[in-house]
Formats: structure tokens, sequence, C-alpha cells
């Protein structure tokens, strides 16, 4: 009997779970012969893409619902180690009780995470990153108006001016606004290290970016950052104290640190180097799918830290572990053209086509596509083998491709 190891059960590791499948079932290869097994910490597939909504631990959708109709079995686990030269991965189950895992090929899928300053008071800093991390500030933010009459209660500072700032910022805007009573008046600023907002979004989508979030009222800190943070204030760069209940740091993603555990040659974002059928560059049992490779999109174009791609990456990266594992022919990765839909808040969305991020669409209607990505593109079907599996197909495209045809 073959197996094959999933770990990290997000985007890129469900679907490769579910390709893998796929091409074990499309060529008649029982479940007594390969199977294909799926390790994660969390009992769910965190959307993590809706974190900076309202609600967010209702972002989730259940792994059993999703890996169970498809015959994967699934381990509640934390990795903490992996040898590619025994091929064994080493876990701690839930009990705390260590698991020793062996497989023919591995999938490495555990994703990314926000990288937290040291700085004084970083105790006080939310996030969006995490599940834990979203719930924390959404049950912060729905106790503001509960809390003593201060200044700053209702002001809100978000670090970072990316894409994952520019959301939250932007939705701040709104529930602050809800929140705060009348004849008080929310802020939220936006502090960004360089001297325009988005810097990774390139000169597209900027002015449309810096024009709603002058008109949304948001106040900008360029050329700044923070240095100290306190229960009540925030300590910028430049000297300035600004009283604020809530500070929320988006800058800075790196690779799942499991990937400093694989050898061969590692990106800036701590990405592990692919060939194009997703395979670890000189570990050829290893396959890397979502924020944990680095492969190329298309000619001078590495994939981004997205959903967008983490899709693909699993499809793809499941069909060939598979494919590579019966001996059949292996695909190379081929996403679809490259989109980005930012949202907005309440002054709507903005739609990009292209890696030089051509506007295609902004306001309500780019919001409509948004809240259609959020609400129904990203979630896995669920309890329906045969549309999982169909799903699964590495041809299938991202319905986004259709943006900038
Ligand atoms: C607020 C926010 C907004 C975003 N907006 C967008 C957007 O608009 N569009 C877009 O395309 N992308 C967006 N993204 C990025 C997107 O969410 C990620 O790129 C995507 O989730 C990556 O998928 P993944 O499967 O590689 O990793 P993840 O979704 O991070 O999943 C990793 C999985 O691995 C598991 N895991 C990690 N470590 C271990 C371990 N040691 N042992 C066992 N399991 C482990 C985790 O529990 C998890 O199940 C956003 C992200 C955030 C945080």
């Amino acid at each position: 009997m073959k197996s094959i190891l999933v770990i990290g059960g997000g985007f890129a590791g469900v679907w490769s779970a579910a390709g893998a499948v796929r091409v074990a079932r499309a060529h008649g290869v029982p479940a007594s012969e390969l199977t294909v097994t799926l390790v994660s910490s969390g009992d769910d597939l965190v959307i993590r893409p809706r974190l900076y909504e309202a609600d967010p631990e209702s972002m989730r959708v259940a792994l059993d619902r999703v890996l169970g109709p498809i015959g994967v079995r699934r381990i509640a686990a934390t990795v903490t180690d992996i040898d590619t030269t025994t091929r064994t991965v080493t876990a701690l189950g839930r009990d705390a009780h260590p698991l020793a895992l062996d497989y023919d090929r591995l999938v490495l899928a555990t994703g990314s995470q926000l990288v937290r300053p040291t700085l004084p008071g970083n105790q006080h800093l939310f996030d969006v990153d995490t599940l834990t991390g979203a719930a924390a500030l959404d049950h912060h933010l729905r106790r503001l108006p509960e809390r003593p009459a201060h200044a700053g209660q209702f002001t809100a500072v978000v670090v970072g001016a990316g894409f994952t700032g520019l959301e939250i910022a932007t939705e701040l805007t709104g529930r602050l606004d809800e929140l705060t009573p009348d004849g008080s008046r929310p802020r939220v600023l936006l502090v960004q290290r360089t001297c325009e907002l988005g810097p990774e979004l390139g000169p597209g989508p900027r002015p449309h970016i810096t024009a709603v979030v002058d008109e949304l009222g948001i106040e900008k800190r360029l050329n700044t950052t923070v240095e100290k943070v306190t229960a009540d204030t925030v300590t910028l760069s430049d000297g300035e104290v600004i009283p604020a209940a809530t500070v929320i740091w988006t800058a800075g993603m790196t690779a799942s640190p499991l990937t400093a555990r694989i050898p061969g040659q590692h990106d800036r974002l701590g990405r592990l180097a692919v060939d194009q059928y997703l395979r670890v560059a000189g570990v050829s049992d290893v396959y890397a799918a979502g924020d944990t490779a680095a492969a190329e999109a298309e000619a001078g174009h590495t994939v981004m830290q997205s959903c967008q791609h983490a899709v693909p990456l699993g499809k793809t990266a499941g069909h060939n572990v598979a494919a590579g594992l019966l001996g059949l022919e292996q695909v190379p990765f081929a996403p679809d053209p490259y989109v980005t839909c930012l949202d907005l808040g309440p002054a709507g969305a903005v739609v990009t086509a292209g890696w030089d991020r051509t506007v295609q669409t902004t306001g309500p209607e780019a919001k409509q596509l948004k809240q259609q990505i959020n609400a129904d593109w990203i979630y896995p079907p669920i309890d329906d083998a045969t549309t999982i599996l169909t799903l699964a197909d590495y041809h299938t495209t991202w319905p986004t491709a259709d943006v900038s045809a």
C-alpha cells in the first residue's frame, strides 16, 4: 500500500487531498492500495480571506464534511518536524500525544503567518491573520461601547497599508460608526512604513484607493511605523502619541516555519522553490502548495500568497503527487490569469487584472464581485463527493478568470 500525506487543512491542503483522490479514482486505484491522509492542527478549513469581516468565528468549514465523503483520512495534530531522509513526520496529537507518521509522498500546505513585531506592548496588538486573532478583535470591538469613556475609545490604528491593512481599515470605518454613540467621532488611522498606500499593489489601483481612503476619512501616517503600544495608546516613530483602544498589526507575512524543515532553496518569504510540477527542488517526493510554494505563475511572475493561487496550486500538487506515485504523467502548474479584488468597505471594492494591476471595475459593481468571491466561490462544496471531486480537477478554472477576459 502507498501513502500520501498532506500537511495543512487550508485551501491548498484540502484541494491537494481531493486532487490526489480524484486521480486515484479516475484510474481505478482502490483506497486499499493508495491512502490519502490529511493532518491539520484544527478541525476546520478557515476562510482566511474573510477574517477582516464581522463575525469571523463563522468563517470556517468543517474539514470532515469535505474530506469525509471522498475517503480522505484526517488526523487532528500539529506537525512539529519533517525528516525527508526517513520520510517521517512528527506531530503532537490533540491529547498532546506524540505521533510519527510515515509517507511515500508528502504535500506541504501549511500556509503562512503574520510576523508579529517585538516592540514594547506587542501583547496589545490585534490581528486578522488567524481565526483566534480575528475573533479576539471582533469581541473587543463589540465591547468598546461598554468601556468607561476615554480618549481613543473609538479610535483604531491599522499598521500596514497593504492588501489586508486596507481591507480591515476601510471595513472598520463602517463598524466603528455603528458602535460609536451620537456626539462622538470614530477615527481610523493607517500607518505605513513607506511613502504610499498599497506598495505591493502598484500604481494602477493606487489613485482610486487613495481617493477612497480620503473620502472615508481614514487618516494616513506615511513614512512612519509604530514604536510602542499600551492598552490605550500607540506611539509612532515620529513621536506622535495617539490615544487608541484598538491597534491592529497587518505588516509582514512569512511562510509556515515547517518550510525550514525541508532542504532546498527558500525565497525571501521562506517559501520553497518548486519545479513546474510543484515538486520541491531537489526533494522529489515532497511537493509544496499554497503559501508555502514559490511556484512560477507565468514567465517572470511568482505566485502570490493568495487564496486565488492556493486553490489551483493545491489541485495541481494533488494531481501530481498521486500521478507520480502511480507512474502517471504529471502536469505543469498553469493558473488562470492574475486578478485582484480588494474590499474597500462602505466604498465598494476595486478589481484589477494582470500583473500590472490594471483597474477593471470599482464601487458597487466590484463589491458585488468581492461578495460573490467571499461568500461563494472560495468555499469548497460539502457532503457531496461527486461535486468535490469534479472541482478537484486541475483544469477547473477560478471564476474570476472571466474578469480579465
Ligand atoms: C485577512 C486576510 C485577507 C485575505 N484576503 C485575500 C484575498 O482577498 N484574496 C486572496 O486570494 N487571498 C487572500 N488572503 C490570503 C489567503 O487567505 C491565503 O493566501 C490562503 O489562505 C493560503 O492558503 P493555504 O492553504 O496555503 O494556507 P492556509 O489557509 O493558511 O492554511 C494552512 C493550514 O495549515 C495548517 N497548519 C499550519 N501549520 C501546521 C502544523 N504545524 N501542523 C498541522 N497543520 C498546520 C493550518 O491549521 C491550516 O489548516 C487573505 C488573508 C488574510 C489573513
